[in-house]
């Protein structure tokens, strides 16, 4: 078997792996670049490889940077079956529309901006068209744990990676002439112990095993202690009399976030008078995707499952799909908790919020996710005394509290211990900084003896 990754384009990463074996070639994930302010004109840039060749793709999960080029492979020809979980299916598809929506807003206010400069610029490197065409390509679903054939002696088999639901690690098996070679490629591993998703299934023994890095470097903080800062944090804003403002993710964090309340409506620490307002679009239809795939969420959700509840759903949380309820929260001066995108304060709804109640000294900004160099985010985080929300200038006088445990990543002693059911298995590593690539290398051969070697893209290697 043969890899090549295409997982990195200078500073930035999108995953993105052509695995040739069994006389096929195989697309592993078909992601955006993301990183910094080069990262989308990296991810219009025509691929490394003629899409036209490639047999089959392979989705490890709908994340934007494992998924977000499928429009552009489908664009430039690519025909082929693309196999997924039902969950990464259904969320991927919302993701993919809810991408081009955002593209096509963007290109429009650019567009009349060039035009009043006298100038023109390039439509967008795809349309809608392209994302349905990639939608209708994805095969009937794959069922954890049970293999699809791929073609002559060659087999894919997904397993629960624990990260988002859905979220898949990927066992190629190729058989000839009676001898088999397993290769095995992580996506993104989920960090064990959390309360929404399951943990990672085990990696079992292999040849080779392709790695994500991403916190290779670094431990998380126990979830149980996130989740107790967390509750703090939402119970010490309310007491200040504003509302509470949550910029989060619309995939994982935000199930996260209302199940972390949900809990504590559960155990009385929320107020009964209190609103909880989840204000995306997206990140309402993905809940509801959560919805129709309960059972596949941690196994200690079960009993409530049985008892009929629903880890999302308590009185007081209400969904704001529409502009005109959305508008309506800002009637609500005090008492509010409102949920809304994007996690990083770049875009969305969350900066009609932000602009609402950050120069508010009793309001409150809860931070539950990364904030990238760039983003208002970052610059809230760091203490900015001001930041810039539609063209106008706005104080930042709300109470700021950052909840850094809440990751969907496994960090070093997590991948460490995964890699552990591989056996004496080759590791490559992929998809990090070079310190996160770095730091693990090292913690691999030192606490497992194994061979690693850190991918170098657009460079072929023998497994
Ligand atoms: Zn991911």
């Amino acid at each position: 078997m043969r890899l090549t990754s295409y997982g990195a384009a200078g500073e930035v990463t999108g995953s993105c792996h052509l695995l040739e074996a069994g006389g096929k070639r195989v697309l592993i994930d078909c992601g955006q670049f993301q990183g910094n302010e080069h990262a989308y004109a990296r991810s219009t840039e025509p691929f490394p490889f003629d899409p036209r060749s490639i047999d089959a793709a392979v989705l490890t999960h709908s994340h934007l940077d494992h998924i977000g080029r499928l429009p552009l492979l489908t664009r430039a020809g690519f025909r082929g079956p693309i196999y997924a979980t039902v969950e990464t299916r259904e969320i991927g598809r919302l993701i993919l529309m809810d991408a081009a929506h955002v593209m096509y807003e963007e290109y429009g206010w650019r567009k009349r901006k060039a035009e009043r400069r006298g100038e023109a610029i390039p439509p967008p490197p795809w349309a809608v068209d392209d994302a349905l065409l990639a939608v209708d390509q994805f095969a009937p679903p794959a069922a954890y744990d049970s293999p699809t054939p791929l073609g002559e002696g060659l087999s894919l088999t997904l397993r629960n990676a624990g990260h988002v639901l859905g979220s898949a690690f990927v066992e190629f098996e190729e058989r000839r002439n009676g001898n088999g070679k397993r290769v095995t490629f992580s996506g993104d591993l989920g960090y064990r112990g959390r309360e929404v998703m399951p943990d990672p299934s085990a990696c079992r023994p292999c040849h080779a095993v392709v790695t994500e890095a991403t916190y290779g470097d670094r431990p998380h903080r126990p979830v149980e202690e996130s989740r107790r800062e967390f509750a703090d944090a939402v119970k010490d804003a309310l007491a200040r009399g504003g509302n509470v403002v949550i910029p989060s993710f619309a995939l994982e964090r935000t199930q996260d976030v209302l199940y972390s309340l949900h809990q504590m409506w559960e155990a009385g620490e929320l107020p009964s008078t209190c609103r909880v307002f989840l204000d995306s679009p997206l990140a309402i239809s993905i809940t509801e995707a959560y919805e129709r795939h309960l059972r596949a969420l941690n196994p200690n959700l079960l009993a409530g499952l049985d008892r009929g509840e629903d880890p999302f759903a308590f009185p007081g949380v209400e969904y704001t799909p529409s502009v005109e309820d959305s508008r309506a929260i800002n009637r609500w001066p005090s008492g509010s908790i409102i949920v809304a995108g994007s996690g990083m304060a770049n875009g969305g709804r969350v900066l009609h919020h932000l602009r609402h109640n950050l120069w508010r000294e009793d309001s409150s900004v809860i931070f539950v996710g990364y904030q990238a160099m760039g983003t208002p985010g970052r610059a809230i985080v760091d203490g900015a005394r001001s930041i810039k929300i539609f063209g106008e200038e706005i104080a930042v006088k709300a109470r700021v509290y950052t909840i850094g445990g809440l990751s969907a990543h496994a960090d070093r002693q997590g991948i460490i211990d995964w890699l552990r059911g591989s056996g004496d298995a080759d590791v490559l590593l992929v998809h990090g900084e070079p310190k996160s690539l770095n730091g693990l290398a090292t913690a691999i051969r030192d606490e497992l003896a194994r061979e690693v070697t850190i991918v170098e893209p657009h460079t072929p290697y023998d497994l």
